[in-house]
């Protein structure tokens, strides 16, 4: 937020505002995926799993590596909250890294990165049907990785202590305790911050605070994804339904997610699975 200020601005503010920015982590670097040699892939694919996460609820489903996923629009817009683990939970989605990377929403040719010490893609993005909209006027754009996931603990904060039970991390609590057979405190902790699949965000300009608009999502649309590893999904149909107005209710028109999985004939030409990050970690010891 932007207080109004108390501090008079310096002789040369403009100029030191008027200082072009750098790019933190320029991705020339970074070894490119091969997108021709994942489509060449789908050619032969087989639909192996077709499943329905319910509205305010979560479903968990296993992706082997190797094969593709794609979560899809079915009935009206829904945008759903994803988390992504390596089949054993060893490994998490690093939201916060892949924005560094990858900029604030992710399209195709993007990875979805796992934490430290691993750091290495568990999925590619490989198709997008809303890579059209681009950024809008207001700034925003489809599927963010600056949000984290509607939760009870923040609508308790903003609602004069609130209860309420079907905020996309307790969807995800339950279902990934559920998929695993684990306690559900343990399961809590394992939760992580999202890829917000079809929500439309962006920071306001005034005063940098987040927001959210209606989805720009229809049936058939579809975001889809290469397992670079075993994986575990959880995806939760947020309670805010296209997020135009409001979540952590019951008031938003909420429709199903689809998550189909599909087995190509052969792993695309070339992939092998990331090998873990090469750091040393001594850390100068
Ligand atoms: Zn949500």
């Amino acid at each position: 937020m932007h207080p109004t200020p108390e501090h008079a601005a310096p002789e040369d503010a403009e100029a030191r505002r008027d200082i072009a920015p750098v790019i933190c982590y320029p991705t020339d670097a970074l070894p490119a995926p091969d997108l021709s040699a994942y489509r060449a892939a789908r050619e032969s694919w087989e639909k192996i799993a077709d499943l329905r996460v319910p509205p305010r609820e979560a479903l968990a489903f296993d992706v082997p590596a190797g094969h593709f996923f794609r979560i899809t629009s079915v009935e009206g817009p829904q945008v759903g909250d994803l988390n992504l683990f390596s089949a054993d939970l060893s490994e998490r989605f690093y939201s916060g890294k892949t924005r560094a990377l990858h900029g604030t929403h992710l399209s195709r040719g993007d990875r979805m990165w796992s934490g430290f010490p691993t750091m290495r893609p568990l999925a590619t993005i490989t198709e997008d049907t809303l890579d059209w909209y681009g950024i809008d006027a207001f700034g925003g754009s489809v599927h963010d990785v600056i949000g984290t996931r509607c939760d009870p603990y923040t609508h308790c904060l903003l609602s004069d202590g609130g209860q309420y039970h079907h905020c996309c991390h307790s969807n995800l609590t339950r279902a990934l305790a559920e998929a695993r057979d684990l306690p559900l405190r343990e399961t809590e902790a394992l939760v992580h911050d999202v890829l917000n699949v079809f929500m439309c965000t962006g920071f306001t300009r005034d005063t940098g605070q987040y927001f959210m608009k209606a989805s720009p999502v229809r049936p058939g649309d579809y975001l889809e994804f290469f397992a670079e590893s075993d994986l575990l999904g959880v995806l939760s149909a947020c309670p805010g339904g296209d997020c135009s107005s409001e979540h952590s209710s019951d008031t938003a028109a909420c429709y199903p997610l689809g998550v189909e999985i599909y087995r190509p004939k052969s792993a695309p030409e070339g992939w092998a699975p990331p090998a873990p990050n090469a750091y040393d970690r001594s850390h100068g010891l």
